[in-house]
């Protein structure tokens, strides 16, 4: 007996046997029971699902001597003709090869002439949509009004090159890709038929291969059954077909998530080495990904997964969350499309696991954005507890400061009590640049500290506010006429300490007695009647830029005086000193209130900086106006510059440190001392203005 290959072997034939159509069996049958014959049919559907068989199916149906009937005999000598593709009335074109009109002309020609010994004369079109237009519109007329004995039936795979006009003119059917387990069954059937012996998982394997066809798992199954012996199993095909099983998967992904990235290269070698194909193995490695996804979804449908959800790698499973499998699932779909185009489809592949075995890293953007919005949380906190009111830095700082004085009096042999005893013992006169905005940034200052060149640790007690230095004098500072008043440029530092760096020339070394400067130091409280400017009573304002509920409040007329004046201040001022006048170019609307002058700014360190030079710019300004007025510097949000505390999460100061935010801490004061904080202000500023008061009479 010659050998039959299984696909033809195994062809239905007959309607009950279509595997995976019944919807399709169904109706048809239906139709011919019913005598309500078509004369033009329309099978379209994916490769080696059952649209030929069907359509000798129905040809058999139609011309049976028995027929028509749904049930051909299968033994009447028209049903062993068509069987065996030898009727001539039932006539087969492969569409494919017969594309021009003229073909189409000699079907039409031959249409005139009735079937020689059966009822029908039929007509299968395989491939139609390969016919050209010319032949399709040749086509039309003779499917729309064929004569009575005949009937057309197409094929397709691809039905949406079929045109519209034949369509309408046939009854149109959709076979469907047979399912993963329907397929095994017809290959365990096969096998049982040539009494070959064939495992559960080796039948999955080669029906998952052929993806819905029939035709192929037969073709794929007789592949098999030549190599396996009597007996096919798993490991038999698995390297014949290149095949990367649900274990070896395992293995290799489980490598990945342990971000073991030579064993995982090292079996990817192993796998190529076994001829395992490149497209092959990534499109394992897809449905294995897509299988984790489905389980993590909490998918556990076996049909779906392919097998147990046991047999999946819990390492895996536990290593990867949902986010991290999607990445790798997309990585790998990229890869996919990518090697066709690629240099080397092997670096591609090596490039993606590698890439696969940092995945536990791989942040989300929605995780960073998680992460960030707990951290703005955090500081959102902190902005609004009360102690972070306006300017409560002050009422941190003075109270833990040691006084200027005993500051510019203490020895040098007392570094501790410096307030940057890390940067005087620095051999350098001079900062560096890191140094310098390092002191801008308590937690930048304190990674300074650790550094090992830096043998003394900063004392928790020194106070963070004395890093906030400014820069270092310009020359121009130090010989604008203004700095002839007592300056904490000028005196103190210089003469206890020549060589210290320019940061030991803090705000804070201003004595509290030298003229107005104390008062900017101790900001206005929210409550008390002269230090916080009263936006809603200007008594003039010169224009700013910057805060609009205050522009409205000046009429059109005062602003543009204001502005007039700001700008020839700041002008004036600038050829004084240059850094006065950029740092005066950032402040908001000047808005003179009695004997003040105030205006905003938005950061911490500008305010010092101005605060710094408050004296000659009220000295300058009092000048200008011919009163003495007196020039304060509010900050313009509530911000609170407070020592970053030791608990506060590093993701903070980092955040703080990246963004170049303002730096709000925690606060474990609680409300009495708060408000003692600010009686003892308000005190201490009523005191300091009656000494100031005293000063300017004895200089008058
Ligand atoms: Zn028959």
């Amino acid at each position: 007996m010659s050998y039959e290959v299984t696909a033809t072997r195994r062809r239905p034939q007959a309607f009950e046997a279509l595997a995976g159509q019944e919807f399709v069996a169904e109706t048809l049958k239906n139709a011919i029971q019913s005598q309500k014959i078509a004369h033009a049919y329309l099978f379209s559907g994916p490769r080696g699902c059952g649209k030929t068989s069907t359509a000798r199916i129905l040809a058999k149906a139609l011309n049976c001597a028995n027929g028509p009937t749904a049930t051909p005999c299968g033994k009447c000598q028209q049903c062993l003709e068509i069987t065996k593709g030898a009727s001539t009335d039932v006539i087969e074109i492969d569409g494919a090869s017969n594309t021009s009109v003229n073909d189409v002309r000699q079907i039409k020609d031959e249409v005139l002439f009735p079937p020689q010994s059966s009822r029908y004369k039929i007509y299968i079109i395989d491939e139609v949509h390969m016919l050209s237009t010319s032949a399709f519109n040749a086509l039309l007329k003779t499917i729309e009004e064929p004569p009575p004995y005949c009937i057309f039936i197409f094929a397709t795979t691809e039905l949406q090159k079929v045109p519209a006009t034949i369509k309408s003119r046939c009854q149109q059917f959709n076979f469907r890709l047979v399912p993963i387990e329907r397929v095994k069954q017809l290959l365990a059937e096969a096998a049982a038929e040539i009494n070959i012996k064939a495992d559960d998982e080796a039948l999955y394997w080669v029906a998952r291969e052929s993806t819905g066809s029939v035709r192929d798992a037969y073709t794929l199954f007789d592949q098999v059954a030549a190599f396996s012996g009597d007996h096919i199993t798993y490991d038999k095909i698995r390297d014949k077909l290149g095949l990367v099983g649900v274990d070896r998967l395992n293995a290799i992904f489980e490598d990945a998530a342990q971000n073991k990235t030579q064993e995982a290269l090292l079996k990817i070698d192993e796998f190529l080495q076994n001829g395992v194909s490149i497209e092959q193995f990534i499109v394992n490695c897809t449905d294995y990904l897509r299988s984790l996804l489905l389980i993590r979804a909490g998918i556990t449908k076996e049909a779906l997964l392919g097998q147990s959800r046991d047999r999946y790698s819990q390492v895996v499973l536990q290593a990867w969350n949902p986010i991290q499998l999607e990445r790798a699932l997309s990585i790998l779909l990229q890869l996919y499309r990518d090697i066709r185009y690629s240099l080397s489809p092997r670096y591609e592949l090596e490039l993606a696991f590698s890439r696969l075995s940092w995945l536990s890293q791989y942040v989300s953007p929605s995780e960073v954005k998680k992460a960030i919005d707990e951290a703005k949380s955090l500081l959102m906190q902190g902005s609004k507890a009360p102690a972070m009111a306006n300017g409560s830095q002050q009422a941190h700082a003075q109270p833990q400061n040691p006084s200027p004085r005993q500051f510019i009096s203490m020895p040098q042999s007392e570094p501790v009590q410096a307030p940057q005893p890390q940067v005087s013992a620095a051999p350098a006169s001079q900062p560096s640049p890191a140094q310098a905005s390092a002191s801008a940034n308590p937690y930048l200052n304190r990674v300074i500290t650790d550094l090992p060149r830096d043998t003394q640790p900063a004392p928790s007690s020194a106070p963070v506010r004395n890093i906030f230095a400014p820069p270092p004098a310009s020359p121009a500072a130090e010989s604008a006429p203004a700095q002839a008043a007592p300056s904490n440029h000028a005196t103190a530092p210089l003469s206890a300490q020549t060589n210290n760096p320019p940061q030991f020339f803090n705000t804070q070394s201003v004595p509290p007695d030298m003229g107005t400067t104390t008062d900017d130091f101790a900001p206005p409280d929210p409550t008390p009647p002269d230090a916080a400017p009263s936006v809603s009573q200007p008594s003039f304002s010169y224009g700013g830029a910057v805060p609009p509920q205050q522009t409205a409040a000046a009429t059109p007329n005062q602003s543009n005086d204001s502005s007039d004046f700001r700008s020839l201040a700041i002008k004036e001022l600038s050829i004084r000193d240059p850094m006065i006048g950029s740092s005066l170019l950032q402040t908001g609307e000047w808005i003179k209130s009695g004997s003040s002058v105030t205006t905003q700014v938005s950061s911490t360190f500008l305010k010092m900086q101005l605060d710094s030079h408050a004296q000659n710019i009220s000295a300058f300004l009092s000048e200008l106006l011919g009163e003495k007025v007196r020039f304060e510097v509010v900050l313009k949000q509530i911000v609170a510059v407070a020592p970053i505390e030791q608990n506060a999460p590093v993701q903070v100061k980092i955040l703080c440190d990246t963004f170049k935010g303002q730096i709000i801490g925690h606060s474990k004061k609680t409300e009495q001392e708060i408000a003692n904080e600010a009686a003892q202000r308000n005190a201490e500023k009523a005191a300091t203005e009656n000494e100031n008061a005293t000063d300017e009479e004895d200089e008058e």
